[in-house]
């Protein structure tokens, strides 16, 4: 059919509905859409689940040629094809799954015409030979999709995303439309001057995503924690549990099928088979849980996820908002929960400064977890946190837990005091360094071993601290090291002194803290007893 605007609308809505079977455009897809078809390129910004693919197939199926669609996610390509085909849409892809006789069959359909869009995987274009079959073909765009895999420091396939900056040269009047779910304006601006998207129009999606519930809960004993809330708010719904470790993501799935919950781990050292036997089941089952490392979710598209987990803190903001957001995403009543404590920071801490790469790259993975802990403990709208820092102004949400539960906030500058002049005497008096567990029990005057054996009940803060309780003390801790007032060093996690420290000793600065909310306090008494 011809291009243009006819009774029932332009060409990319008839597609729309023929093809995909809806009625309307989602928020800004109609724009970027007709900007692609008109042969402009793109740079797009949409939260998981905002509808991107929409936004290169629909003009992929209206322009002239093959759309070629550049996807780090191989796993997924055959469910994507295959997705496609049955809407009558003429996909295939090529990666490195398949064998050659397969790959001379996509080569010969592209050849002759007989596809709307080609998957490939990034490391493809690299090759010469890709290039030219490129070439021997018609292309009508090229889509990028997770293009911020060219921006992430370390990030495995940048060598070739950062590739695809030449394709402009050698197709100087094909389209090209980039896709993320990652927006902080470095990102951002790193993505359009890597793939050379200068002229692109901008797309920005507003990211907020009004139907997650967030809440962060001071870790106790996250296991139960977790139990708890899918017993009270989440029975029979689907969700997916993060954990750092392949080891915690086994126990977790074991513990929560103990306790009567369908509950399947997902990391990479499982055998390919079982993962996408446990990936294929999540998508197709009613209310599985998949307990996964970050591993799990990329491109995952299940409508119904009812709630996401962490049980450990994530690395950085922009990953625990792409996790979250696989959440929801037929717009119902969802929840992300997030359980995080000391331990959380201490580890992170201490995997930052062992990590390999330069001094620069520490300190950008310190960043990060600084936006994470700021994140955690914030006293105002987690969503308004969220939002800011992808560059979007909001106001309270409602519906985070900060803004129902409001948290209070204390006077923590003598405690905080103490910790601190603890540490001081262990450093002068006796040239020691010890971790959290030991300063919080010289300040509440426990007589454990470690304490009579390094005599520390001899020490002047011996028992000072008994105003507070433990976990409130792990608390103060906590909130030190967000606030840069507390370092934590070595492998035992060992606590120093901060440029900060010195401030709250001499007195010159207050210290505000969170208080966890009441229920936190009860969870943590009932997860004890
Ligand atoms: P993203 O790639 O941004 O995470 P998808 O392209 O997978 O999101 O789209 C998310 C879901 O929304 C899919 O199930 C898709 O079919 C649906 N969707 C996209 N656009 C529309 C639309 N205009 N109307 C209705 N549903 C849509
Ligand atoms: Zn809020």
């Amino acid at each position: 059919p011809e291009p243009g605007n006819g009774p029932d609308g332009s060409e990319a809505e008839r597609v729309l509905r023929r093809v995909f079977g809806y009625d309307a455009f989602r928020g800004g897809q109609r724009e970027i859409i007709e900007h692609v078809v008109a042969g402009g390129d793109a740079l797009v910004l949409m939260p998981t689940g905002g509808g991107k693919s929409l936004c290169y197939q629909i003009p992929a199926l209206v322009r002239k040629g093959v759309g070629v669609v550049v996807s780090p996610l191989i796993a997924l390509m055959q469910d994507q094809v295959d997705a496609l085909r049955n809407l009558g849409v003429r996909a295939g892809f090529l990666n490195s799954t398949q064998d050659p006789d397969e790959r001379r069959l996509v080569e010969a359909e592209f050849l002759a015409g007989e596809l709307d869009l080609l998957y490939l995987a990034p490391e493809r274009l690299r090759l010469e030979s890709t290039l030219r079959l490129l070439e021997r073909g018609t292309v009508s765009l090229f889509a990028i999709d997770e293009a911020h895999c060219v921006a992430q420091w370390g990030h495995d396939f940048r060598p070739d995303y950062l590739a695809l900056s030449e394709l402009h040269e050698r197709w100087p009047s094909v389209p090209r439309i980039a896709l993320t779910a990652t927006a902080t304006e470095a990102t951002h601006s790193e993505i359009a001057s890597r793939l050379k998207l200068q002229d692109a129009h901008h797309y920005v999606a507003s990211f907020d995503r009004p139907n997650i519930q967030y809440r962060i809960a001071a870790k106790n004993d996250p296991k139960r924690q977790l139990l708890e809330l899918l017993r009270t708010e989440h029975t029979g719904d689907a969700g997916i549990v993060y954990c750092l470790s392949r080891a915690s993501v086994e126990k977790t799935a074991d513990f929560l099928v103990s306790n009567g919950i369908e509950a399947l781990p997902y990391h990479a050292g499982l055998d390919g088979l079982t993962r996408a036997e446990h990936q294929a089941r999540f998508l197709r089952e009613d209310g599985l849980v998949v307990v996964a490392t970050i591993a799990f979710g990329m491109g995952i598209d299940k409508p119904d996820v009812r709630f996401v987990a962490h049980l450990d803190l994530p690395k950085s903001v922009e990953g625990y908002y792409q996790e979250t957001g696989r959440a929801g995403r037929d717009g119902l009543p969802s929840t992300a929960w997030l359980a995080y404590g000391l331990q959380d920071v201490i580890q992170q801490r201490k995997m930052i400064d062992t990590s390999e790469g330069d001094e620069a790259h520490r300190r950008r993975l310190g960043a990060h977890l600084e936006a994470m802990l700021a994140l955690c403990e914030t006293v105002a709208c987690r969503r308004v946190q969220l939002l800011d820092y992808f560059g979007q102004q909001s106001g309270p949400c409602g519906n985070c837990d900060t803004c129902l539960t409001p948290p209070e906030s204390w006077d923590g500058t003598i405690p905080a005091q103490k910790l601190l002049s603890t540490v001081v005497r262990l450093k002068r008096e006796r040239n020691q360094k010890f971790g959290a567990g030991q300063i919080i029990d010289i300040l509440l005057g426990k007589k454990t071993a470690k304490v009579i054996q390094f005599d520390h009940d001899a020490l002047s803060v011996f028992g000072v601290g008994t105003e507070l309780r433990e976990a409130e003390w792990r608390g103060v801790v906590r909130q030190l090291l967000s606030q840069g007032l507390i370092g934590v060093e070595g492998d035992y996690g060992t606590l120093v002194l901060t440029e900060g420290s010195a401030a709250v000793l001499t007195r010159q600065r207050e210290v505000r803290l969170r208080r966890e909310p009441e229920k936190a306090a009860r969870a943590a008494k009932s997860a004890k007893a």
